[in-house]
Protein backbone atom coordinates (compact mmCIF):
# COMPACT_ATOMS: atom_id res chain seq x y z
CA UNK A 1 0.00 0.00 0.00
CA UNK A 2 1.09 3.37 -0.46
CA UNK A 3 2.33 4.96 2.38
CA UNK A 4 0.22 7.27 4.56
CA UNK A 5 2.27 8.54 7.16
CA UNK A 6 2.60 11.11 10.15
CA UNK A 7 6.13 12.28 11.09
CA UNK A 8 5.77 14.57 14.45
CA UNK A 9 8.47 16.91 14.77
CA UNK A 10 7.03 18.71 17.46
CA UNK A 11 4.03 18.08 20.22
CA UNK A 12 5.18 20.75 22.69
CA UNK A 13 3.19 23.49 23.65
CA UNK A 14 3.66 27.10 24.30
CA UNK A 15 6.06 27.19 26.79
CA UNK A 16 9.60 25.82 25.90
CA UNK A 17 10.83 22.73 27.68
CA UNK A 18 13.59 20.30 26.98
CA UNK A 19 11.52 17.54 26.28
CA UNK A 20 9.79 18.60 23.32
CA UNK A 21 9.74 21.16 20.53
CA UNK A 22 6.43 23.07 19.44
CA UNK A 23 4.06 22.15 17.50
CA UNK A 24 5.27 20.48 13.51
CA UNK A 25 4.42 17.17 12.07
CA UNK A 26 5.19 16.52 9.04
CA UNK A 27 1.82 14.58 6.64
CA UNK A 28 3.92 11.95 4.03
CA UNK A 29 1.68 10.42 1.53
CA UNK A 30 2.52 8.58 -1.92
CA UNK A 31 5.86 10.58 -2.31
CA UNK A 32 4.13 13.92 -1.18
CA UNK A 33 5.00 15.87 1.91
CA UNK A 34 3.05 18.63 3.59
CA UNK A 35 3.81 20.26 6.93
CA UNK A 36 1.10 20.67 9.42
CA UNK A 37 2.39 24.04 11.83
CA UNK A 38 6.02 25.08 12.26
CA UNK A 39 7.03 26.31 16.11
CA UNK A 40 10.21 27.24 16.47
CA UNK A 41 12.89 24.52 15.87
CA UNK A 42 10.88 22.63 13.47
CA UNK A 43 13.63 23.18 10.56
CA UNK A 44 16.17 21.22 13.01
CA UNK A 45 13.74 18.30 13.56
CA UNK A 46 13.34 18.17 10.01
CA UNK A 47 17.32 17.45 9.49
CA UNK A 48 16.79 14.86 12.34
CA UNK A 49 13.68 13.30 11.48
CA UNK A 50 15.71 12.59 7.69
CA UNK A 51 13.13 14.27 5.71
CA UNK A 52 14.07 16.10 2.31
CA UNK A 53 13.54 19.71 2.32
CA UNK A 54 12.53 20.11 -1.17
CA UNK A 55 10.21 17.31 -1.19
CA UNK A 56 7.88 19.55 0.83
CA UNK A 57 5.34 21.03 -1.47
CA UNK A 58 3.27 23.08 1.38
CA UNK A 59 2.60 23.96 5.15
CA UNK A 60 -0.83 24.04 6.25
CA UNK A 61 -0.76 26.68 9.98
CA UNK A 62 -3.49 26.27 11.98
CA UNK A 63 -2.80 29.58 13.93
CA UNK A 64 -1.05 32.33 14.75
CA UNK A 65 0.20 31.82 18.17
CA UNK A 66 4.34 31.02 17.98
CA UNK A 67 4.34 28.21 18.94
CA UNK A 68 2.63 26.80 15.77
CA UNK A 69 4.42 29.34 13.47
CA UNK A 70 7.68 30.68 14.79
CA UNK A 71 9.95 28.35 12.80
CA UNK A 72 8.32 29.67 9.40
CA UNK A 73 10.44 32.46 8.50
CA UNK A 74 13.49 30.41 9.11
CA UNK A 75 12.75 27.14 7.02
CA UNK A 76 11.90 29.14 4.29
CA UNK A 77 15.35 31.34 4.38
CA UNK A 78 17.09 28.22 4.97
CA UNK A 79 15.06 26.21 1.85
CA UNK A 80 17.05 29.80 -0.16
CA UNK A 81 20.09 28.24 1.06
CA UNK A 82 19.48 24.65 0.03
CA UNK A 83 19.23 25.53 -3.73
CA UNK A 84 15.47 24.86 -3.92
CA UNK A 85 13.56 26.22 -6.82
CA UNK A 86 10.10 24.42 -6.11
CA UNK A 87 7.56 26.75 -5.20
CA UNK A 88 6.70 26.44 -1.65
CA UNK A 89 2.45 26.83 -0.84
CA UNK A 90 1.72 28.32 2.38
CA UNK A 91 -2.21 27.82 3.80
CA UNK A 92 -2.89 29.84 6.91
CA UNK A 93 -5.14 32.74 8.61
CA UNK A 94 -5.25 35.78 6.47
CA UNK A 95 -3.09 38.20 8.26
CA UNK A 96 -0.32 35.82 7.94
CA UNK A 97 0.10 36.98 4.69
CA UNK A 98 0.69 40.48 5.42
CA UNK A 99 3.46 38.88 8.19
CA UNK A 100 5.15 36.53 5.96
CA UNK A 101 5.91 39.27 3.46
CA UNK A 102 7.28 41.65 5.38
CA UNK A 103 9.76 38.90 6.95
CA UNK A 104 10.49 37.60 2.90
CA UNK A 105 11.00 41.16 2.07
CA UNK A 106 13.82 41.97 4.59
CA UNK A 107 14.99 38.47 5.28
CA UNK A 108 14.91 36.51 2.16
CA UNK A 109 15.59 38.73 -0.86
CA UNK A 110 16.51 36.78 -3.65
CA UNK A 111 15.20 33.50 -3.18
CA UNK A 112 15.04 31.31 -6.13
CA UNK A 113 11.87 29.91 -5.51
CA UNK A 114 8.36 31.75 -4.77
CA UNK A 115 6.43 31.27 -1.87
CA UNK A 116 2.57 31.65 -2.21
CA UNK A 117 0.29 32.38 -0.12
CA UNK A 118 -3.10 31.29 0.51
CA UNK A 119 -5.20 32.96 3.05
CA UNK A 120 -7.50 30.09 4.85
CA UNK A 121 -11.24 31.03 6.15
CA UNK A 122 -11.00 29.34 9.72
CA UNK A 123 -14.72 29.73 10.04
CA UNK A 124 -16.10 27.52 7.31
CA UNK A 125 -14.93 24.10 6.52
CA UNK A 126 -14.02 24.01 2.83
CA UNK A 127 -11.41 21.76 0.43
CA UNK A 128 -8.59 24.40 0.21
CA UNK A 129 -6.13 21.94 -1.52
CA UNK A 130 -7.09 19.30 -3.76
CA UNK A 131 -4.95 17.38 -6.35
CA UNK A 132 -5.39 13.34 -8.31
CA UNK A 133 -5.04 11.58 -5.09
CA UNK A 134 -5.80 14.24 -2.58
CA UNK A 135 -8.16 16.32 -0.70
CA UNK A 136 -7.21 18.80 2.10
CA UNK A 137 -10.15 20.23 3.80
CA UNK A 138 -10.34 23.11 7.09
CA UNK A 139 -11.93 21.81 10.08
CA UNK A 140 -12.86 25.02 11.77
CA UNK A 141 -11.56 24.85 15.38
CA UNK A 142 -12.74 27.43 19.00
CA UNK A 143 -9.16 28.75 19.75
CA UNK A 144 -8.41 31.97 21.42
CA UNK A 145 -7.35 33.33 17.97
CA UNK A 146 -8.65 32.18 14.54
CA UNK A 147 -7.94 28.89 14.46
CA UNK A 148 -8.81 25.30 11.95
CA UNK A 149 -7.65 22.03 11.72
CA UNK A 150 -6.82 20.45 8.28
CA UNK A 151 -8.51 16.98 7.52
CA UNK A 152 -6.30 15.11 4.34
CA UNK A 153 -8.54 12.10 2.46
CA UNK A 154 -7.47 9.98 0.35
CA UNK A 155 -9.58 9.88 -2.90
CA UNK A 156 -11.33 6.57 -3.33
CA UNK A 157 -9.33 4.22 -4.71
CA UNK A 158 -9.63 1.89 -8.05
CA UNK A 159 -10.45 -2.03 -7.78
CA UNK A 160 -7.99 -4.20 -7.98
CA UNK A 161 -7.53 -6.10 -11.11
CA UNK A 162 -7.65 -10.26 -10.74
CA UNK A 163 -4.96 -10.94 -12.79
CA UNK A 164 -6.14 -14.64 -13.24
CA UNK A 165 -9.06 -13.98 -14.91
CA UNK A 166 -7.66 -10.97 -17.05
CA UNK A 167 -5.03 -14.01 -18.21
CA UNK A 168 -8.15 -16.65 -18.48
CA UNK A 169 -10.18 -14.40 -20.54
CA UNK A 170 -7.45 -12.88 -22.96
CA UNK A 171 -8.09 -8.95 -21.68
CA UNK A 172 -5.86 -6.69 -23.93
CA UNK A 173 -4.01 -4.67 -21.54
CA UNK A 174 -5.36 -1.78 -22.90
CA UNK A 175 -8.57 -2.58 -21.35
CA UNK A 176 -7.45 -2.52 -18.00
CA UNK A 177 -8.24 0.83 -17.16
CA UNK A 178 -11.64 0.51 -18.69
CA UNK A 179 -12.34 -2.72 -16.36
CA UNK A 180 -11.04 -0.39 -13.15
CA UNK A 181 -13.29 2.02 -13.72
CA UNK A 182 -15.87 -0.31 -13.70
CA UNK A 183 -16.89 -2.22 -17.22
CA UNK A 184 -17.63 -5.62 -17.86
CA UNK A 185 -15.80 -7.72 -20.58
CA UNK A 186 -17.80 -9.25 -24.29
CA UNK A 187 -15.40 -12.21 -24.96
CA UNK A 188 -15.35 -13.47 -28.22
CA UNK A 189 -18.29 -15.20 -27.85
CA UNK A 190 -20.08 -12.60 -27.08
CA UNK A 191 -20.39 -13.80 -23.64
CA UNK A 192 -20.30 -10.74 -21.01
CA UNK A 193 -18.33 -10.79 -18.22
CA UNK A 194 -19.44 -8.97 -15.11
CA UNK A 195 -17.08 -6.74 -13.94
CA UNK A 196 -17.14 -8.20 -10.38
CA UNK A 197 -15.58 -11.49 -11.56
CA UNK A 198 -12.86 -9.14 -13.01
CA UNK A 199 -11.77 -7.28 -10.08
CA UNK A 200 -11.53 -7.11 -6.08
CA UNK A 201 -13.10 -4.48 -4.08
CA UNK A 202 -10.39 -1.21 -3.62
CA UNK A 203 -8.37 -0.45 -0.91
CA UNK A 204 -10.36 2.09 1.71
CA UNK A 205 -9.43 5.22 1.59
CA UNK A 206 -7.60 6.70 4.76
CA UNK A 207 -7.56 10.13 6.01
CA UNK A 208 -6.08 12.06 8.75
CA UNK A 209 -7.30 15.06 11.13
CA UNK A 210 -5.34 17.45 12.55
CA UNK A 211 -7.33 19.55 15.31
CA UNK A 212 -4.57 22.14 17.22
CA UNK A 213 -4.97 24.05 19.36
CA UNK A 214 -8.96 24.23 20.35
CA UNK A 215 -11.24 23.74 23.02
CA UNK A 216 -13.73 20.71 23.50
CA UNK A 217 -16.13 20.94 20.84
CA UNK A 218 -19.32 18.55 21.87
CA UNK A 219 -20.25 19.06 17.68
CA UNK A 220 -16.42 18.35 16.57
CA UNK A 221 -16.80 14.79 15.86
CA UNK A 222 -19.36 15.26 13.31
CA UNK A 223 -16.62 16.98 11.19
CA UNK A 224 -14.12 14.36 11.37
CA UNK A 225 -16.57 11.01 11.38
CA UNK A 226 -14.53 7.82 10.31
CA UNK A 227 -11.66 9.23 10.15
CA UNK A 228 -8.64 6.40 10.26
CA UNK A 229 -6.52 8.85 12.61
CA UNK A 230 -7.30 11.85 14.58
CA UNK A 231 -4.41 13.99 16.27
CA UNK A 232 -6.09 15.92 19.08
CA UNK A 233 -4.33 18.39 21.39
CA UNK A 234 -4.35 17.22 24.89
CA UNK A 235 -2.87 20.17 26.86
CA UNK A 236 -4.26 19.25 30.30
CA UNK A 237 -5.02 16.09 32.36
CA UNK A 238 -8.51 16.24 33.86
CA UNK A 239 -8.05 17.66 37.16
CA UNK A 240 -7.27 20.99 35.05
CA UNK A 241 -10.35 21.10 32.96
CA UNK A 242 -11.31 24.23 33.92
CA UNK A 243 -7.75 25.91 32.87
CA UNK A 244 -8.45 24.23 29.93
CA UNK A 245 -11.95 25.70 28.85
CA UNK A 246 -10.67 29.09 30.12
CA UNK A 247 -7.43 28.70 27.77
CA UNK A 248 -9.43 27.48 24.91
CA UNK A 249 -7.30 23.99 25.62
CA UNK A 250 -8.59 20.85 25.82
CA UNK A 251 -7.85 17.73 28.12
CA UNK A 252 -6.78 14.48 26.90
CA UNK A 253 -10.15 12.73 28.39
CA UNK A 254 -12.11 15.44 26.36
CA UNK A 255 -9.57 14.75 22.85
CA UNK A 256 -10.88 10.91 23.88
CA UNK A 257 -14.60 11.76 23.86
CA UNK A 258 -14.32 13.11 20.50
CA UNK A 259 -12.52 10.43 18.90
CA UNK A 260 -15.07 7.71 20.26
CA UNK A 261 -18.23 9.69 19.31
CA UNK A 262 -16.21 10.15 15.52
CA UNK A 263 -15.65 6.94 15.30
CA UNK A 264 -12.19 6.91 14.61
CA UNK A 265 -9.34 4.36 14.27
CA UNK A 266 -6.65 6.29 16.58
CA UNK A 267 -6.15 8.87 18.22
CA UNK A 268 -2.75 11.08 18.77
CA UNK A 269 -2.55 13.08 21.54
CA UNK A 270 -0.11 16.02 22.01
CA UNK A 271 0.61 19.78 22.59
CA UNK A 272 1.11 18.93 26.03
CA UNK A 273 1.52 21.54 28.82
CA UNK A 274 5.11 22.23 30.34
CA UNK A 275 3.94 21.20 33.65
CA UNK A 276 3.93 17.48 33.31
CA UNK A 277 7.12 15.91 32.57
CA UNK A 278 5.29 12.38 31.74
CA UNK A 279 2.58 12.52 29.91
CA UNK A 280 1.87 8.67 30.78
CA UNK A 281 -1.34 10.55 33.25
CA UNK A 282 -2.51 12.15 29.73
CA UNK A 283 -2.56 8.80 27.84
CA UNK A 284 -4.06 7.07 30.52
CA UNK A 285 -6.95 9.43 31.06
CA UNK A 286 -7.37 9.13 27.29
CA UNK A 287 -7.17 5.33 27.02
CA UNK A 288 -9.58 5.13 29.37
CA UNK A 289 -12.52 6.66 27.33
CA UNK A 290 -10.94 5.19 23.69
CA UNK A 291 -8.63 2.38 24.23
CA UNK A 292 -6.58 3.27 20.83
CA UNK A 293 -5.08 6.49 22.08
CA UNK A 294 -1.39 7.15 21.88
CA UNK A 295 0.98 9.87 23.33
CA UNK A 296 2.91 11.48 19.75
CA UNK A 297 6.48 12.46 20.83
CA UNK A 298 9.65 14.07 18.71
CA UNK A 299 10.54 11.41 16.06
CA UNK A 300 7.52 9.06 15.84
CA UNK A 301 6.24 8.16 12.85
CA UNK A 302 2.30 6.93 12.74
CA UNK A 303 0.81 4.83 10.14
CA UNK A 304 -2.94 6.37 9.16
ZN1 LIG B 1 -0.39 25.98 20.76
ZN1 LIG C 1 -2.74 28.40 20.33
Amino acid sequence: MNPFRIHVLGCGSALPTLQHYASSQVVEIREKLFMIDCGEGTQIQLRRSHIHFSKLLAVFISHLHGDHCFGLLGMISSFGMTGRTAPLHIYGPADLGAMLKQGLDYFCHGLEFDVVFHAVDTEQSAVIFEDKSLTVETIPLQHRVPCCGFLFREKPMLPHIRRDMIDFHHIPISQINNIKMGADWIDADGKIIPNARLTTPATPSRSYAYCSDTRYMSHLHRMISGVSTLYHESTYASDNEGRARLYYHSTSRQAAIVARDAHVGKLLLGHYSARYNDETRLLHEAQEVFPNSYLTKEGAVFDV
